[in-house]
Order: structure tokens, then C-alpha cells, then sequence
């Protein structure tokens, strides 16, 4: 057996939450270690936010060909080469790949290249090699998967496999009711691919409150995304080659004694968005005395510790709001606290804001009017909502609504949910998060001079 090499500080998983928490460890002099078996940069730069922010880019300029020519642009589009935004996204993404690496070099963070095992709690083995450390970052994050129905694994594409495709195809269909699914479908449909979407309840994103999820479904559903809803999978067949598929699925379309099998054929690519599992398998927890949920997320306290002294676990594997900025987050704070003499620092889960890229954008920080209810009781809870076309339609055909919701709890009326649909809502929603999570209340909101003629004004002008 190697001599092992004894750190402060041993990360596994050099995604969002691995490299933030082990540059900000070093910063303060730590001796730190990552261990990565993939690629630098992990779910987000590589299979994630990154080439689908790209992805959506791409899709919002398919959208704003028809506004142009409202606007009076005699514009004509030859063609769209999917082939080639994948390659320039693929050369993007490695620059990242390279700057993240640079980045950790920079700290004097070593790398350790391969899948990392625990040995016993102080001790983790990479190829053979055992490494020993004072403190031992989880950071492995989280995979899609795809049920297990007939067909569906050997012809399904999860995200990871959206992001190999090399070419557009002409008829796509999406399995879920997430953020992947919706925003997966949006894109597509933008792109003129004829996307139909199955769901298993009547709505989608069914995790936020209700505005989000029906003000998108009606733009989708108008802008032609065809969703089949209350429909359970049953089977996914190839009818043609693995050059050109050609695929048919067959669901149980209904609700209670009203179900009936339906066929949908002629699909090149389905795409499976069912949320997402823990990547612990690997990591032989059994050695130590980390606790697994049912759902195999470790089980991490506010503070990130897990049941095993000095081992801790942040971002995705964790389960909790699955977001890039929260792994961040997460893992600079504990390293605060263990290497920066910050015994109180803690990342805090309250009011974490988060947008879907779908078309238009939606946005959400802060409890649902539902949770509000159950919180503050429905006497104490005041809701503000408003629906227009925001002026960015004036002169087009087609007009997206946007759809703005403020919850305000007790007398002082705190606000402490905003939900908000509509064009630039991505970017409307981040300084309203700071409010929020300051406390602000609704006459401070009103009190605020609005920026015209913009549609985030109306947020400080609802009554
Ligand atoms: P990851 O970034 O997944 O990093 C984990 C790393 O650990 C990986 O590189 C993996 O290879 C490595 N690893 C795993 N096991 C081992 C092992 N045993 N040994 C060594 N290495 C190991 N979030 C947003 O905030 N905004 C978005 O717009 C957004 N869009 C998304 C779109 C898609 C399609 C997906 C899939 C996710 C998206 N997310 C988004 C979520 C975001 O990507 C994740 O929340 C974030 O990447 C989690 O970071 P992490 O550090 O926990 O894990
Ligand atoms: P989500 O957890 O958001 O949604 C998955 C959905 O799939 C479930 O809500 C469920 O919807 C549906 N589902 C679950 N099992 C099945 C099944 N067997 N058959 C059909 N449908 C099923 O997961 P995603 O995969 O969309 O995304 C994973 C995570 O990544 C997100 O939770 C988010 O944290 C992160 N992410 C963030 C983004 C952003 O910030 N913009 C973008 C993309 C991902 P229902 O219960 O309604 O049926």
C-alpha cells in the first residue's frame, strides 16, 4: 500500500460545492487536497446551468425572430446549425474546465485525479493510493436517472445525454414536471422542434407556487408545447435504427377509473428529467458512520457536520435546494468556520431565490401562498398579484403575460414570497432577493421610487 499523505482538509467532488469550499479552506492556509473522477468544474459547468443557460440563449433568439419583424426587421433565417452552437458551447465549457483547474493550482490545492473511497473515517483511497486528512469534504453531487420501464433505459436520454446530441432533432419528447423537463422543452419548442411533454399530475412545477407553474404552461401550451397530462409510462419501443429513431411510448393517459393506453410514435430522442439521486454509492459509506435518508442523501446538519465527526457534506448530495449558488454557498461557509475562525458561520436556507429558465423566465424566493397559510394562518397572510403584457410586446403578434405575486405575513405585511413570471424575470429577481431577505415589508417596497417603463415597477406599485 502507497504512504499516505496526511491534509487539513481532503474534498471530494470538485463541482460548485468541492471547489469553493477547498479554495476558501487554502485561502487561509489550509493544506487541501480534491479529488475529482470526472471533469473540473462538475454538474454545472459541465452537464448543468452552464451549456443550458447557452442552450437558452440560443432558444431566446429563435424567440425574438418574430418580435423583430413587429418591430419592422424584414429579417429572414436561412438556417439553424445546432452542430455548431454544441461545438463552440463544447470549447466554452473547456475553458472552464482549464480556468477552474487553474484556479485550484493558483490556491495550491492538489488535485487527485479518480474515484475517491472512504477507507475508514480519516482515510480516503484514490486508485490504490490512501490519503489521510484532519477534516473530509462530500461534495459528489447528484445523477439523473431513468425508471425502470420497458425500453426506456436502452432508448431514453437523461439531460446529460441532451447535452451530447449533435444535431436538432425534429420531434422530441420529455419525461417530467422539474425545472430540467420544462426548461428542456422550452428550448426545443424555440427552436421549432415539435416537443411534447407528459407529466403525471395536471400541473407542472408543482414545487412552486401555482402562478409559476400555470401562467408557463399556458404560454407553452399556446406557443404550441404539447403536454399530456395524468399520463404514466408504460413502454418505449425503436421502430427504427440507432441512426434514426423512430420511437413510440405508450402511457396510461388518466385518472382513476378513467384511464385509457394511449401510443405516441414517431419521436427521435426521449429525454427522462425525473429529478435527481445522490452519488454515494461509490464512496463505501459503510466504513464510517454517515447517515443516508431514503432517498440516499446524507443526512447533513445546518452547520453541514454529518453523523461522523469531522466529515462533512454540502450541495447536491445532501438534497437540500439543489442549486449551484447553494453548494457554493454551503461549502464557503463551512470552511470559514473550520480554517477562518468564524465558529458561527452557516449558510442559511431561508429565502434561497431561484429562477427556471423556461420562455418566459420565473423566478421565486421566499414561501408559497400555500405555506404561508400554514405558517402565519390565512388571516395574517395578504396576497398582491398582477398579470399585464409587459411593454416589450407593444408592437409584436405574440404577447407573453407576466405574472407577479407578493405574499406579505402579519400586520407589518413582511414580505416573504415573491413569485414572478414574465420576460427578464431571471434577472428582475435577484435584488428583490436581498429585500426579501432583509425583511423588507410592503410599505417599504411602495416606498421605493419605480424605474419606468420597466416591468419590475409594478413590483413596488401593487395594490
Ligand atoms: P456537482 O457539481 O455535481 O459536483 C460533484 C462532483 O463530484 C462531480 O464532478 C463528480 O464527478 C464528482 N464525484 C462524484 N463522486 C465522486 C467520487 N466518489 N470521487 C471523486 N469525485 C466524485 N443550478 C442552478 O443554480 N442554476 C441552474 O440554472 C441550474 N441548471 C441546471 C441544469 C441541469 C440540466 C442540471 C442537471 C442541474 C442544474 N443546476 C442548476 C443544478 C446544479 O448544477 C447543481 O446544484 C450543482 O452542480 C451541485 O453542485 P455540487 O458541488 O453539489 O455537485
Ligand atoms: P425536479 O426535482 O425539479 O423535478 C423532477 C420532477 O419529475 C418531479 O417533481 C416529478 O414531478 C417528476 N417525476 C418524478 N418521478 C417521476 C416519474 N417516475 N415519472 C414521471 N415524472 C416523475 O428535478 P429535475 O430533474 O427537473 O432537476 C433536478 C434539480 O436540479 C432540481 O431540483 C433543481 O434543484 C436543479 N436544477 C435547477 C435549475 C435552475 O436553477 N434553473 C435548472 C435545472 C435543474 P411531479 O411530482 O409533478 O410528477
Amino acid at each position: 500500500m502507497a504512504a499516505k499523505t496526511i491534509y487539513d482538509y481532503l474534498v471530494i467532488g470538485a463541482g460548485s460545492g468541492g471547489v469553493a469550499s477547498a479554495r476558501r479552506a487554502a485561502s487561509y492556509g489550509a493544506k487541501v487536497a480534491i479529488v475529482e473522477s470526472g471533469r473540473f468544474g462538475g454538474t454545472c459547468v459541465n452537464v448543468g446551468c452552464v451549456p443550458k443557460k447557452i442552450m437558452w440563449t440560443a432558444a431566446s433568439f429563435a424567440d425574438a425572430i418574430p418580435e423583430l419583424r413587429g418591430y419592422g426587421f424584414d429579417v429572414k433565417v436561412n438556417s439553424f446549425d445546432w452542430s455548431t452552437v454544441k461545438k463552440k458551447r463544447d470549447a466554452y465549457i473547456e475553458r472552464l474546465n482549464g480556468i477552474y483547474e487553474r484556479n485550484l493550482e493558483k490556491e495550491k490545492v492538489e488535485s487527485i485525479r479518480g474515484l475517491a473511497k472512504f477507507v475508514d473515517p480519516n482515510t480516503v483511497e484514490v486508485n490504490g493510493v490512501r490519503y489521510e486528512s484532519k477534516h473530509i469534504l462530500i461534495a459528489t453531487g447528484s445523477y439523473a436517472w431513468i425508471p425502470q420501464v420497458p425500453g426506456a433505459q436502452e432508448h431514453g436520454l437523461t439531460s446529460d445525454g441532451f447535452f451530447e446530441l449533435d444535431y436538432l432533432p425534429k420531434k422530441v419528447s420529455l419525461v417530467g414536471g422539474g425545472y430540467i423537463a420544462v426548461e428542456l422543452a422550452g428550448i426545443f419548442n424555440a427552436l421549432g422542434t415539435d416537443t411534447t411533454l407528459f407529466i403525471r399530475h395536471d400541473e407542472f412545477l408543482r414545487d412552486f407556487d401555482p402562478i409559476i407553474g400555470k401562467t408557463v404552461m399556458e404560454t407553452y401550451e399556446a406557443a404550441g408545447v404539447k403536454i399530456i397530462k395524468g399520463s404514466a409510462l408504460k413502454s418505449v419501443s425503436n421502430n427504427g435504427d440507432n441512426i434514426k429513431k423512430n420511437l413510440s411510448m405508450e402511457f396510461e393517459v388518466g385518472y382513476g377509473d378513467k384511464k385509457t393506453l394511449s401510443s405516441f410514435d414517431g419521436f427521435e430522442e426521449v429525454i427522462f428529467a425525473v429529478g435527481r439521486k445522490a452519488h454515494t454509492e461509490p464512496l463505501n459509506l459503510g466504513v464510517t458512520s454517515i447517515r443516508t435518508d431514503n432517498r440516499d442523501y446524507i443526512i447533513a446538519d445546518e452547520w453541514q457536520n454529518t453523523n461522523e465527526r469531522n466529515i462533512y457534506a454540502v450541495g447536491d448530495v445532501t438534497g437540500k435546494a439543489m442549486l449551484t449558488p447553494v453548494a457554493i454557498a454551503a461549502g464557503r461557509r463551512l470552511s470559514d468556520r473550520l480554517f477562518g475562525n468564524k465558529p458561527n458561520s452557516k449558510l442559511s436556507y431561508e429565502n434561497i431565490p431561484s429562477v427556471i429558465f423556461s420562455h418566459p423566465t420565473a423566478g421565486s424566493c421566499g414561501i408559497t401562498e400555500n405555506e404561508a397559510n400554514k405558517r402565519y394562518g390565512e388571516k395574517n397572510v395578504k396576497i398582491y398579484q398582477s398579470k399585464f403584457v409587459n411593454m416589450h410586446f407593444a408592437l409584436t403578434e405574440h404577447k407573453q403575460p407576466t405574472v407577479y405575486k407578493l405574499i406579505c405575513a402579519g400586520q407589518e405585511e413582511r414580505v416573504v414570497g415573491m413569485h414572478i413570471v414574465g420576460k427578464g424575470s431571471d434577472e428582475i429577481l435577484q435584488g428583490f432577493a436581498v429585500a426579501i431577505n432583509m425583511g423588507v415589508t410592503k410599505s417599504q417596497m411602495d416606498s421605493t421610487v419605480a424605474i419606468h417603463p420597466t416591468a419590475a415597477e409594478e413590483l413596488v406599485t401593487m395594490k
